[in-house]
C-alpha cells in the first residue's frame, strides 16, 4: 500500500498535474511525489509513515524547523481572536517595525501575501516612480511568476525548460532583458545604452534559484555604484536570503544597500506572507499616498503576521546565526573534505545556512555554469537520499536548508551518507 502514489493519481484528476506549484510534482527528477503529513523540527512525516530529515524546508521559511512550539502557539492565540479583519491591526504595524530594525535600507515597507506579489508590487513601484518602462533581470533569477519576470528565470521554470512561459505577451516580455549574473560589463554596456528607458534592475543578490551561487569580489559593490549612477531603481529580491545569510539579509553581509527589497519565505514563519519596501520617497508613491495602485483583501494578514512576529523575535536574539551558520560550516567543511579525498565530481555553494551540491566539477558562477551540472546524476543522488530518508529539493536549480533544529548529529550522520550516496551514483 502507498497513499502517496495512491493521492497522486487522484490529485492528477482535480488539479493540473496534481500539484499546486509545478516543482512539486517531481518532474525534474521522476517518480512520485511524497505526500507530506506532519512535520516536527528537522523531519517531516509523509502520509505512509516514513521519516525524512528535511533540507528542503517548505523551500526557505522554516529556519525554526516544522512546527515551532512559540509560531504555533502565537497562530493559534491569534486564530482564536480572529482570522482576518481587512482592517488595520497592531501587528502589522509590530512586523513593520521589526522589519525596518533589521534592514536599515527599508525606511517605509508594505506587507503582501506572497514573494511573487512583492516582486509584481515592487516593480510596478519602480515603473510608476521613474515613469520608465523597461526592467533588468538576471538570467536564472527567479522571482516568482509575475509576467514580467518570466523571462530567462531559474527555479521550476528553470527545468521546466519554458524559457518563457505562454500566455506572458510578447510585448510584456520584450521590455525584460536578462543578463548574465557576476557579469558587471553587461551591466554597464545596457545601461549605458538604455538607461533613459530602464526602471529597475532587480536581481538576488545572492541567486539561490539557481543553486546557491555567490557574488564574485566587489560584483555587488559594482551593481549599487552603475545603477545609483544612471539613475535606475535597483530591488534586491531578498525572498530567501532575507533573514537566512544575516538577519538583515544579503545587504548586511555584503554591506550594500538597495534602493527597494522584497521579503517572504522567513518573514512569515511558514505562513503566506510577502513585503517590499525601500527609501520613504519611493514607497511614498504608493497609494493612498501616491498613485501606484497596490492593495490586498488578506495583505498584513493577522495570523501571518503574528507567526512572523514571533519568528523574527527568535532569530534577533543573540548568537541566533552565529550558531547556525557555524554549526552549516562544519557540515560543508565534511562534505568538502570528503569530495576531496575520493575525488567526487561535484562543486558544493553554499553561503550560511544554504548550500547546494552541483553535479559538475567545474566552478558554478552564474546560471549557464550551473547549467554545466549532470542533471541525470542529481536525479540519482536526490532518489537514493530520499529511500534513506534524507530529503532534499527537488531539482538541481535550487538551494537547501539548514535550519535551527537540525541538530550537528543529524547534520553529521547525513553528511556521511551524502557521501557515500555521490561516491556509489
Ligand atoms: C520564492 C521566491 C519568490 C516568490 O515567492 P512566492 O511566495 O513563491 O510567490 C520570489 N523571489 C525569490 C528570490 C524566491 O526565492
Amino acid at each position: 500500500m502507498d497513499k502517496s502514489k495512491a493521492l497522486f493519481t487522484k490529485a492528477k484528476k482535480y488539479i493540473p498535474g496534481g500539484v499546486n506549484s509545478p516543482v512539486r510534482a517531481f518532474r525534474a527528477v521522476g517518480g512520485v511525489p511524497k505526500f507530506i503529513q506532519r512535520g516536527k523540527g528537522p523531519f517531516v512525516w509523509d502520509v505512509d509513515g516514513n521519516r525524512y530529515l528535511d533540507f528542503m524546508m517548505s523551500w526557505g521559511p522554516l529556519i525554526l524547523g516544522h512546527a515551532d512550539r512559540k509560531v504555533m502557539k502565537a497562530v493559534s492565540d491569534q486564530a482564536k481572536k480572529g482570522t482576518s479583519f481587512g482592517a488595520p491591526t497592531e501587528n502589522e504595524v509590530e512586523l513593520a517595525e521589526l522589519i525596518q530594525a533589521a534592514f536599515p535600507s527599508i525606511q517605509k515597507v508594505r506587507l503582501v501575501s506572497s514573494g511573487t506579489e512583492a516582486v509584481m508590487s515592487a516593480i510596478r513601484l519602480a515603473r510608476g516612480a521613474t515613469g520608465r518602462k523597461k526592467i533588468i533581470k538576471c538570467d536564472g533569477g527567479y522571482h516568482g511568476h509575475a509576467d514580467s519576470l518570466l523571462v530567462q528565470a531559474g527555479s521550476g521554470v528553470a527545468t521546466f525548460g519554458v524559457a518563457d512561459s505562454r500566455g506572458v505577451p510578447e510585448d510584456l516580455a520584450k521590455l525584460t532583458y536578462s543578463i548574465p549574473y557576476n557579469d558587471p560589463e553587461t551591466l554597464e554596456q545596457i545601461l549605458k545604452k538604455h538607461a533613459r528607458e530602464i526602471a529597475c534592475f532587480i536581481l538576488e543578490p545572492v541567486p539561490a534559484n539557481m543553486g546557491v551561487v555567490l557574488p564574485k569580489k566587489g560584483y555587488l559593490e559594482k551593481v549599487r555604484a552603475l545603477t545609483k549612477r544612471y539613475g535606475v531603481v535597483l530591488i534586491f529580491d531578498e525572498v530567501i536570503t532575507g533573514f537566512r545569510i544575516a538577519f538583515g539579509g544579503a545587504q548586511e553581509k555584503f554591506g550594500v544597500h538597495p534602493d527597494l527589497t522584497c521579503l517572504g519565505k522567513i518573514l512569515g514563519g511558514g505562513l503566506p506572507i510577502g513585503a517590499f519596501g525601500g527609501r520613504k520617497e519611493l514607497m511614498n508613491h504608493l497609494a493612498p499616498e501616491g498613485d501606484v495602485y497596490q492593495a490586498g483583501t488578506l495583505s498584513g494578514n493577522p495570523i501571518a503576521t503574528a507567526a512572523g512576529i514571533t519568528t523574527l523575535k527568535q532569530l534577533r536574539s543573540h548568537g541566533f546565526y552565529k550558531k547556525l551558520n557555524s554549526k552549516s560550516e562544519r557540515f560543508y567543511e565534511f562534505l568538502n573534505s570528503e569530495i576531496k579525498k575520493y575525488a567526487i565530481p561535484v562543486t558544493l555553494n553554499r553561503i550560511g545556512s544554504c548550500f547546494t551540491l552541483f553535479f559538475t566539477e567545474r566552478p558554478v558562477t552564474d546560471f549557464r555554469t550551473a547549467k554545466y551540472s549532470n542533471v541525470k546524476r542529481f536525479a540519482r543522488y536526490f532518489h537514493r537520499l530520499l529511500a534513506a530518508g534524507i530529503y532534499m529539493a527537488p531539482s538541481q536549480f535550487e538551494a537547501n536548508f539548514i535550519s535551527d533544529v537540525h541538530k550537528p548529529s543529524d547534520l553529521k550522520q547525513a553528511g556521511k551518507m551524502i557521501s557515500k550516496t555521490v561516491r556509489m551514483l
